[in-house]
């Protein structure tokens, strides 16, 4: 069987290559994230030269193991979704197509940016946390930090969370459980929004370190942190006066909060306040443009959509905790990041 090399990535396809040839399975469904797409061709030929299947891939977005694709698939028969660089979400049943999911392991070594890290951790006892691409590599970094007498500390998070360690954009259960143990955080990945809303959730310093830049964070995030705060709080006072309200639910499995949308729906109209449940796939600023009449959209799906892509939005879009702000039922001392936990 060919090898499938990505440089910077483990994705053991053979996996899925055995899993095929033992049901015989004819028909198999790719699912990739936006930075591997440019590798799914590669992926594709090397399932169909060493199975039987045919190999469909999945051209919509996919951020997370939040989004399978059941629905959207039904009718296509489908016998296997594999679902590439995401750890599933323990919780999510899948009623659906079977999936499978294979990790996108990171080859990066990571000593040396551990090590870029150390003067910057404060105290000694350490919450350990990342992304599934490095989650494999925590017990090495525990070593790591041992042998320079730290004492790291690694959660096990709520029934989302895959592994211990392990953080989701959505969860950081990981982490809250062990916030009172540890006196800094070591957050070790790509991009700002997970080490970030690990700062807003746990109130605790947090140093980031990247193996792929082999780059480390501090003072940038805590700039970083405030200046999103800043933006928020535009938000909730843009939001202040509004009269009729959309609150947002998508359809995808792992992000679909249809109850919490009633319990909004029921909260604003208790303040005599207008409010319309959207229902989408796919959440973005042109699906929403026609919807000219609502002056402030509540997001219930993924809670990075408020955050990260608030500036396509042509109305204020806020999150349901932001909501209670407005309300009155919450202080802006009291700010904390939506999330998505076990129910
Ligand atoms: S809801 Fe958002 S942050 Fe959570 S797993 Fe899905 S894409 Fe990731």
């Amino acid at each position: 069987m060919n090898k499938l090399r990505i440089p910077g990535y483990h994705i053991d396809i053979e996996k899925a290559a055995q899993l095929i040839n033992r049901k015989g399975y004819k028909k198999v469904m790719l699912q990739i994230p936006e930075g591997l797409k440019t590798h799914a061709s590669k992926i594709a030929d090397i399932i169909e030269k060493a199975t039987q299947a045919t190999t469909l891939i999945s051209a919509d977005p996919c951020f997370g193991a939040c989004d399978l694709l059941n629905h959207e698939i039904h009718s296509l028969n489908m016998d296997l979704i594999i679902h590439i660089g995401h750890l599933p979400i323990p919780e999510i049943k899948n009623p659906g197509t079977p999936t499978l999911f294979i990790n996108a392991k990171s080859t990066r070594p990571i000593k040396n940016v551990v090590e870029k890290a150390m003067p910057l951790l404060e105290g000694k006892k350490i919450g350990l946390t990342t992304t599934a691409q490095h989650i494999h590599t925590l017990n090495k970094i525990k070593k790591i930090l041992l042998e320079k007498n730290f004492k790291p500390v690694i959660g096990t998070g709520d029934k989302r969370i895959a592994e211990k360690g392990q953080i989701l954009g959505c969860n950081f259960s990981t982490a809250t459980v062990i916030r009172d143990k540890v006196d800094s955080f070591l957050f070790i990945g790509s991009g700002n929004f997970h080490p970030l809303g690990l700062m807003l959730t746990t109130k605790k310093t947090v140093i980031a370190a990247d193996p792929y830049t082999n780059t480390v964070k501090k003072e940038e995030l805590k700039m970083l942190k405030d200046k999103i705060l800043r933006q928020r709080y535009a938000a909730i006072i843009q939001s202040k006066e509004a009269k009729q309200f959309a609150i947002l639910i998508t359809t995808k499995t792992g992000q679909q909060r249809i109850e919490l949308a009633y319990t909004i729906k029921k909260m604003l109209n208790k303040q005599n306040k207008k409010a319309y449940i959207l229902v989408l796939d796919n959440l973005s600023s042109t699906k929403l443009q026609g919807f000219s009449q609502i002056d402030c959209f509540i997001s219930t799906a993924c809670p990075r959509i408020a955050i990260d892509d608030h500036m396509q939005y042509k109305k204020p879009i806020i999150t349901p905790p932001e909501l209670e702000i407005i309300l009155g039922k919450r202080t802006w001392d009291e700010y904390i990041l939506d999330q998505i936990l076990s129910k």
